[in-house]
């Protein structure tokens, strides 16, 4: 379950200020003596490669690729630094004070200067509303020329122009001597600007580069606020497979990643109530509990509604809700029932869970005990199809194919024929109406068991931990071990 163990193991623990951003990563090929800016991805498709397919370094120095990774951690500089936040060696997760201020030297005429301080107090406005908390950064005039340099103390920090196509932000915490906003003169004169300049305070405000959780070349000492976010105004254009170029403008995430940071509000929303499983529809809209109450068959019958829970006929174990609203339950006696829109009826058959699709195709684990816990079936028509393989957890995908995670904590998607193993371990499995795949690991946290998120083939953690998630449309639902109910959505 964890990521890219080796970047983790070689990582060092000190982190740097600079960053370049969108244009750099075109057109910056050569490394300079001063900084090197590039990431470890960035630097390793700069050098030339021998028969041998290892890298050639110095004129004739032959690494190979983990050799070359520690090569990079020695170079000066290499390690720029966030919706992630930047994690100091001390663990801690430092925030920027809400007032700053700053000058902006001559390397900029009168006119620039004004078009740079507009942009600064626009881009601040941005993050400002994102992180729900009021932010002030404010030039003073009378230390702007010659005077304002990364020693002037009667500033938060400077700004200056560089030759070149990097620009560099700094981070919460830095020393005043490092505190400086360094804008590249082709991302001045860039229809980007606005967004490389989002970029930038994105690192003012303590936040890692998006991509690094995908490509994990930096130091990847942070901490997560959101799930993977290829948007993120954080993730270079055009590495990792994705990411935005232009840079733009915030991303959904970013915005939440923000709130979590300044406002304390993160992911995870609680909903009231406490639940054993949860379920929610492939399209969001409807959401169903197994509440706490006991009762025959197992535990209360709960659908949502609005902010609460109206209590249903029945009880049960586990649940799933058709795209259209109405759920399924298995009960503590393994009987199955489908909600009809006014009473549950039962159905034929026998389940330890149960789970519907987005195209309403619907799957069991049933009761026929087998190596990996207990047989699966498909519905087709009003019959269960056995299909092979045993597990004890069930979610199916949106074109109707069933995910599985067996009693070993092994992980299964059916093909359309049979069974296939996927990486990691889980407690739980959900796919989103979206096609998103989300799991409850099998690491233990307060709470439960981390929850991640595959992306690109790979499982990356997101905030939170939990016993069960439903994914609805992508944006999941959970219950932890204290039966607690979270949500993903900010409404
Ligand atoms: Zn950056």
């Amino acid at each position: 379950m964890a990521m890219r163990k080796k970047w983790q193991l070689l990582a060092a623990g000190l982190f740097v200020v600079s960053c370049g951003t969108a244009a750099d990563l075109d057109e910056e090929s050569v490394r300079t003596t001063e900084e090197q800016t590039l990431s470890f991805d960035e630097f390793r498709t700069t050098l030339p490669v021998d028969d041998s397919g290892r890298y050639i370094v110095e004129w004739d120095l032959l690494l190979d690729d983990e050799q070359l990774y520690d090569y990079w951690l020695e170079l000066p500089s290499s390690h720029p630094g966030s919706l992630i936040i930047n994690r100091l060696t001390d663990g801690s997760t430092p925030l920027q004070a809400s007032t700053l201020t700053y000058c902006i030297d001559n390397s900029f005429n009168n006119g620039d200067k004004d078009k740079v301080e507009g942009m600064i107090t626009t881009v601040v406005s941005n993050w400002s509303s994102a992180a729900g908390k009021t932010f002030s950064v404010t030039r003073n005039r009378s230390q702007d020329g010659t005077g304002c340099t990364n020693a002037n103390n009667n500033v938060s920090f400077n700004v200056r122009k560089l030759s070149g196509s990097t620009s560099f932000g700094f981070f919460p915490g830095e020393a005043r001597s490092n505190r400086e906003l360094k804008i590249a003169g082709s991302h001045f004169n860039s229809t980007d600007f606005g967004g490389i300049m989002r970029h930038e305070f994105g690192h003012i405000y303590g936040f890692r580069h998006e991509h690094i959780r995908l490509c994990p070349a930096e130091n990847t000492s942070y901490k997560e606020l959101t799930r993977v976010d290829r948007p993120s105004i954080m993730h270079y254009p055009n590495v990792c497979g994705d990411g935005n170029a232009p840079l733009g403008n915030l991303s959904d995430y970013d915005k939440k990643g923000a709130r979590c940071a300044y406002s304390g509000q993160c992911e995870w929303i609680g909903f009231a109530g406490a639940a054993n499983d949860i379920g929610v529809s492939a399209n969001g809209q409807h959401v169903w509990a197994i509440g706490n109450t006991p009762a025959t068959g197992g535990f209360s019958i709960h659908r949502r509604s609005g902010s609460t829970w109206q209590t249903m006929p029945g009880a049960g174990v586990a649940i799933a809700v058709e795209p259209g609203g109405n759920a399924w339950v298995v009960n503590d006696q393994q009987s199955i029932f489908r909600y009809n829109g006014s009473t549950f009826v039962q159905v034929s058959g026998a389940a330890r869970d149960i789970a519907v699709g987005a195209n309403g195709k619907v799957w069991i684990i049933g009761n026929t005990a087998d190596s990996g816990g207990y047989l699966i079936y498909r519905r087709d028509g009003s019959a269960w199809t056995p299909v092979g393989g045993a597990a004890v957890r069930i979610s199916v995908d949106p074109s109707g194919n069933a995910w599985v995670v067996n009693d070993q904590q092994n992980i299964y998607k059916y093909n359309g024929s049979t069974f296939v193993q996927q990486s990691g371990g889980a407690r739980d499995v959900s796919i989103g109406g979206d096609g998103s795949i989300w799991i409850i690991g099998n690491t233990p946290e307060l709470g439960g068991y981390g929850i991640y998120e595959r992306v690109s083939g790979e499982w990356f953690k997101t905030t939170g931990s939990a016993l069960r998630i439903s994914a609805g449309d992508g944006t999941p639902w959970i219950v932890n071990d204290q039966k607690g109910i979270w949500y993903n959505r900010w409404e």
